[in-house]
C-alpha cells in the first residue's frame, strides 16, 4: 500500500491513498458526464461502456472532410463558458465488444470489455475513452465539441485506445483545449499521438496526473485517487525485459532495419508502464443554492421587479433570513432548500490483485460514512469474478442502502450501433449472404447477486443525480430487426426492385457454382476519416482459406466491428489471423492494430494454441508508435514482426536476412506467390498492395490515393481491385486538394488495370449509407458496406443490387443529389458573376436579342431527348430538383455543360449564341444575366 497526497489538506473528501495492484485485467471503459444548461437541476446520467473512436484526419493531408463535424468556429464550438449553476448534469456508458467471458481470469492484459461511458448534450466529462467512443458519440448526438476533461483510470488500451481519434477530432472542431486526468502515463501516450499525427496544433493538451491537486469547476470538484495492485511491492524492479524488444530476436517486430527509423531515443528508453496503477475519481457536485420563488415573495410584499430585490434574493439564497419592513422572513419561506452537494465515484478494479487495496483505500473508505458529501453513486468497472469477491462485495455494502451502484463490465450486453444493426438488417433483405445479420449481444450466464442497489450497464442508461436522484431509461437503446423490416419493405419500389433482381438472376447465366468460397472478402470499416454511424473507418478482412486471414488496414474499432460481425466466432477468427497491411499511418488506417495485437493474443490464449508473432506490413514509421505505446502503457511488442512496406516494393532489396525471413514467412503462412507494395499518391510513405495466391487469384487494395499508375502497374490483371472512392464525381478538385479519388476514377484504375473486378470504399462520411452513383458504375464495379461479405463467385451479382440499394437509399440519394445540383450552380453561377464583377455592371441585352432569348426556338429532340432550349424560362421547371436529378440527368448535366460555356463567354457582356448538341444546331443567343437569372430561379437561390 502506498499513500499519495493527492489533495493535501482537502478535508473529508479529498486524499488519495493507494494501494497495489496487479496488471490490468478485463478492462472496463469508461464512463462520462455532462452537463446540460438547462434551467434548474443538475442531473447526472451514466451510460453503459462502449467504444468507438476513429481517427480523423492527421493534418498535413486530411483524409476527408466529414459532414457533421463542427467547424472550427461553429458556435457550439466556441461556446466554452459552460453550463449553469443550475445545469442538468448527466452521465453514461455504454459497453461493447465483449470478449468471450470466460478468459480474463487469468489473462491479465487482456480487456474483456471495453465500455465509454460519456454524457448528454454538452458532454463536458468522459471517464475513460476505448474504441468506439467517439463513434457512439456521433451515432447519438452526444456532441464533443464541449468536451474539456477526460479522466482515465488506466493505461489500458481498453480505456484508452479511442483517445487518438478523439484528440484529433476535438482539434478539428476547435476545442481550444482538454485536460487529461489519470495516470502520469499520459503524457506519453500523447507523444505517441504525435508521431503519426504531427505536432497538434491548435489545442491545448494538458495531463493532470494523479498526484496534482483536484480539480475543480463551477459543477463539480474531483479528486484523483491512485491505488496500487497487491503486486506493486513484489515488483518493483524495472518492468519487464524492454530486451525482448532488441531487434533480430525472433518474437519482436523488430529488423534492424526498422530501428534505424525509430526517432532518436524511442525503444532505448527504459519502460514507463506501470500496470499495477489504477486511478479512481471522487467527483463532488458542489452544493446548488435554492430557487428564489417569486411568487411566494410577491404575496409576502417584497419588492419583486425592482433593484431592491436583489440583496434579497442573495441574502436567502444563502440561508440567511432577512428583515423586510421590520419583519423577519426565514429563507424557507421564498426560496426552495438548497440541494446538498451529491459525490459520484468512479472505480476500476480490473482484477484480484486490486480488490484489497480497493478495499483498505482510507480515501474511499471516508465516503462510506457519513460523508459531507453522501455517494449517490458509485460506478464499477470490474469484471464479474472481482464483484463476485466476498470482500469487494462487503466494501460496496459499506456505503449504505442510499447508494446506487452501477456495473459495467463484460456481463452488460446491449446493442449500441443501432444504425448498423438497422441498415445490415435491411441490406439482408436483399441478399442475406452478402449482408450477413450481425451478432447481437446476448446475456451472459449467471451474474452475481448483490445486496446493495445495483444496476447494470446498458448503453445510453442514465441516473440523474438531480434534481431527484432515479435512473432514466428513457434513452437506453432497443433494437426491433422487426421494425427496421417493416420500414424498409413500406418503401416505394424497394419490394418490387428486390423481387426484379432476383428474378433476373433467375434468367440470367446459371450463378457461377461457388467453385471455392475462398477468398472471402469482408469489408469491416468502408467510410473514412472519422468513424461514423454507418460507416466505421477502414478495415478489411480477407479470408485467404478457412484457417488463414489477412487484414488490409486496422483502423479503429476493426476488433469492435469483428465482434459484431462474428460474435462468438471472433476468437477463432483472430487466431487464423496471419498478417496485417497498414497502408499508411492516418489514423483511419492503423488506430485499431493495438487491440488486434491484444486481442489476438488473448484470442490465442484462450483457444490453447501458441502464439506466433503477427506479420505486420507497414511503412516502418508505425514502429516508432507502437514503440512508444509499448515502451510506457502496455507491452504488446513481442508478439508483433514489422515488415517495412517499402522492402514489398518492386526491385527494394532487402539488406536484411530477418526481413527476407519475415517475408517468406509472410508468403508461406498466406498462401501467396507474391505481396508487392507500392508508394500511392496520396501522403508520405503511403502504399497500395497486390496478393498473388498459389491458386492464381489476385487481390489489389488502394489504400488511400489519387489515381496512381504504379498501382496499374501492380495490379495488372487482378481478379479484384478494392478502391478508395472517397468522393464523388464533380469534386476532382477537392479530391485533389486532400489527395483522394473520386468514383469515375476509382473505376478508371480498375479499367486500366483490366480488373475482373472493382470494389470500391474508403466513402467520405458525407455519403453516409450509399455514395452516389456515377454513371461509370458498369457490370465490373460494386459498392462496399461495412459487413459485407463477397467471394469472387458473387461479382455477377453485385452489380445487380444497385437497383434494390436505391430502392432503399432512394431518399439519402435525392437529397445527395440535390446537394450536387446546388452545388453545381452555385459554382457555375460564382464563375458567372465573377465574370461580370470584372467586366462592369452593364449587361443588358440588345433588345432585338432578347427576342431571341425570350422566343427560344421550337423544341426539336434528338435520340428521344428533350432539349433544353426548347423551354422557356417558365417551363424550366421541368428540369428543376424534382426531374433533373433522375430521369433527367444527362438533360442537366448538358444544360450545365452548355451554362458554363455560355459563361465564359459572356464575360464581356454581349450576348452569344449557344448551341445545344441535342437539336440541329442553330444557336440562340444568351448573355450572362439571362444565364443567371435563370439559373438562379432554377435553383432557388434567387436573393
Ligand atoms: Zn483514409
Ligand atoms: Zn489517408
Amino acid at each position: 500500500m502506498r499513500a499519495s497526497p493527492s489533495s493535501p489538506g482537502a478535508p473529508g473528501p479529498t486524499c488519495t491513498l493507494g494501494a497495489h495492484s496487479g496488471p490490468g485485467a478485463p478492462g472496463p471503459g469508461g464512463l462520462m458526464l455532462g452537463m446540460r444548461g438547462i434551467s434548474s437541476a443538475g442531473r447526472y446520467v451514466l451510460g453503459e461502456g462502449t467504444r468507438l473512436g476513429t481517427p480523423p484526419p492527421p493534418p498535413p493531408v486530411p483524409c476527408s472532410p466529414v459532414l457533421g463535424r463542427l467547424p472550427k468556429h461553429h458556435p457550439d464550438a466556441q461556446k466554452r463558458s459552460p453550463v449553469a449553476r443550475t445545469g442538468v448534469f448527466q452521465v453514461f456508458s455504454v459497453v461493447h465488444n465483449k470478449a468471450s467471458p470466460k478468459r480474463g481470469r487469468n489473462l491479465n492484459r487482456v480487456p474483456s470489455s471495453e465500455i465509454l461511458a460519456s454524457c448528454l448534450s454538452c458532454c463536458r466529462y468522459l471517464f475513460n475513452c476505448g474504441e468506439g467512443v467517439q463513434r457512439l458519440m456521433q451515432e447519438h448526438k452526444l456532441k464533443v465539441a464541449r468536451l474539456d476533461n477526460i479522466f482515465l483510470t488506466r493505461m489500458h488500451w481498453c480505456n484508452v485506445g479511442g483517445l487518438c481519434g478523439m484528440i484529433l477530432t476535438l482539434k478539428e472542431t476547435g476545442l481550444p483545449k482538454c485536460v487529461l486526468s489519470g495516470p502520469p502515463q499520459l503524457e506519453k501516450y500523447l507523444e505517441a499521438i504525435k508521431i503519426f499525427s504531427g505536432p497538434l496544433k491548435g489545442i491545448d493538451l494538458a495531463v493532470r496526473p494523479h498526484s496534482a491537486p483536484e480539480y475543480k469547476d463551477e459543477t463539480m470538484t474531483v479528486f484523483q485517487i491512485p491505488i496500487y495492485s497487491e503486486l506493486k511491492r513484489a515488483e518493483r524492479q524495472p518492468s519487464q525485459s524492454p530486451e525482448r524488444l532488441s531487434p533480430g530476436q525472433s518474437s519482436d517486430s523488430g529488423s534492424a532495419e526498422n530501428e534505424q527509423h525509430l526517432p532518436d531515443g524511442i525503444g532505448q528508453k527504459k519502460s514507463g508502464r506501470d500496470p499495477t496503477l489504477v486511478v479512481a475519481f471522487v467527483c463532488k457536485l458542489h452544493v446548488k443554492k435554492g430557487n428564489f420563488l417569486v411568487l411566494k415573495a410577491k404575496e409576502l410584499g417584497l419588492p419583486v421587479g425592482t433593484a431592491a430585490i436583489a440583496p434579497i434574493i442573495a441574502a436567502v439564497k444563502d440561508g440567511k433570513s432577512i428583515t423586510y419592513e421590520g419583519r423577519e422572513i426565514l429563507p424557507e419561506e421564498i426560496c426552495t432548500p438548497p440541494d446538498p452537494g451529491l459525490a459520484f465515484i468512479v472505480v476500476e478494479c480490473p482484477d484480484e490483485e486490486f480488490i484489497q487495496p480497493v478495499c483498505e483505500n482510507a480515501t474511499l473508505r471516508r465516503y462510506q460514512g457519513d460523508a459531507d458529501a453522501p455517494v449517490a453513486l458509485v460506478v464499477h468497472m470490474a469484471p464479474e469474478h472481482v464483484l463476485a469477491d466476498p470482500r469487494y462485495q462487503q466494501w460496496m455494502e459499506r456505503f449504505g442502502p442510499a447508494t446506487q451502484h452501477l456495473v459495467l463490465n463484460e456481463s452488460c450486453s446491449s446493442v449500441h450501433n443501432l444504425r448498423s444493426h438497422k441498415i445490415q438488417t435491411q441490406l439482408g433483405l436483399i441478399h442475406s449472404d452478402i449482408f450477413p445479420p450481425l451478432a447481437t449481444p446476448h446475456r451472459q450466464e449467471e451474474h452475481t447477486t448483490f445486496r446493495v442497489p445495483t444496476v447494470r450497464g446498458e448503453c445510453l442508461l442514465k441516473y440523474q443525480l438531480r434534481p431527484r436522484r432515479e435512473w432514466q431509461r428513457d434513452a437506453v437503446i432497443v433494437c426491433n430487426p422487426d421494425e427496421f423490416i417493416a420500414e424498409a419493405l413500406e418503401l416505394p419500389n424497394f419490394q418490387e426492385s428486390v423481387q426484379e433482381y432476383r428474378k433476373a438472376m433467375q434468367d440470367g447465366p446459371a450463378p457461377a457454382e461457388k467453385r471455392s468460397q475462398y477468398p472471402e472478402i469482408i469489408f469491416l470499416g468502408t467510410g473514412s476519416a472519422i468513424p461514423m454511424k454507418i460507416r466505421n473507418v477502414s478495415a478489411t478482412l480477407v479470408n485467404i482459406s478457412p484457417d488463414r486471414s489477412l487484414l488490409l488496414d486496422c483502423g479503429e474499432g476493426t476488433f469492435g466491428q469483428l465482434c459484431r460481425h462474428y460474435g462468438d466466432e471472433v476468437d477463432r477468427v483472430l487466431g487464423t489471423l496471419a498478417a496485417v497491411f497498414v497502408s499508411h499511418l492516418h489514423a483511419d488506417h492503423h488506430t485499431g492494430l493495438l487491440n488486434i495485437l491484444l486481442q489476438r493474443e488473448r484470442a490465442l490464449a484462450s483457444l490453447g494454441k501458441p502464439c506466433h508473432p503477427l506479420l505486420v506490413v507497414a511503412p516502418t514509421q508505425l514502429k516508432a508508435w507502437l514503440q512508444q505505446y509499448h515502451n510506457h502503457c502496455q507491452q504488446l511488442l513481442h508478439h508483433v514482426s514489422l515488415i517495412p512496406a517499402k522492402c514489398l516494393q518492386k526491385g527494394a532489396e532487402v539488406s536484411s536476412p530477418a526481413v527476407e525471413r519475415l517475408i517468406a514467412s509472410l508468403l508461406g503462412a498466406c498462401n501467396l506467390e507474391e505481396f508487392q507494395t507500392c508508394l500511392v499518391r496520396h501522403c508520405k510513405h503511403a502504399f497500395g498492395c497486390a496478393l498473388v495466391h498459389t491458386s492464381g487469384w489476385k487481390v489489389v487494395y488502394s489504400g488511400d490515393t489519387m489515381p496512381c499508375e504504379a498501382l496499374v502497374q501492380i495490379g495488372k490483371n487482378a481478379t479484384l481491385l478494392i478502391h478508395e472512392a472517397t468522393l464523388e464525381d464533380g469534386l476532382e478538385e477537392e479530391a485533389v486538394e486532400k489527395t483522394h479519388s473520386t468514383t469515375s476514377q476509382a473505376i478508371g484504375v480498375g479499367v486500366r488495370m483490366n480488373a475482373g473486378f472493382t470494389m470500391l470504399n474508403h466513402f467520405s462520411q458525407r455519403y453516409a449509407k450509399v455514395p452516389l452513383f456515377s454513371p461509370d458504375f458498369n457490370e465490373k464495379v460494386g459498392i462496399a458496406f461495412d459487413h459485407m461479405k463477397v467471394c469472387f463467385a458473387d461479382f455477377p451479382t453485385v452489380p445487380r443490387l444497385s437497383a434494390p440499394l436505391k430502392a432503399l437509399f432512394a431518399g439519402d440519394i435525392e437529397e445527395m443529389e440535390e446537394r450536387r445540383e446546388k452545388r453545381e450552380v452555385r459554382q457555375a453561377r460564382a464563375a458567372l458573376l465573377s465574370g461580370e464583377q470584372a467586366r462592369g455592371p452593364d449587361d443588358r441585352t440588345p433588345p432585338q436579342k432578347r427576342a431571341l432569348v425570350e422566343q427560344p426556338r421550337s423544341p426539336q429532340s434528338k435520340k428521344g431527348q428533350t432539349c433544353w432550349m426548347g423551354r422557356t424560362a417558365a417551363t424550366w421547371h421541368g428540369f428543376g430538383p424534382e426531374a433533373a436529378g433522375r430521369k433527367n440527368r444527362d438533360n442537366w448535366e448538358l444544360v450545365l455543360t452548355i451554362f458554363k460555356e455560355a459563361a465564359r463567354k459572356t464575360q464581356h457582356g454581349l450576348p452569344v449564341p449557344v448551341t445545344c448538341s441535342l437539336c440541329t444546331p442553330a444557336p440562340s443567343w444568351v448573355t450572362g444575366r439571362w444565364v443567371v437569372d435563370t439559373m438562379s430561379e432554377y435553383s432557388g437561390l434567387r436573393e
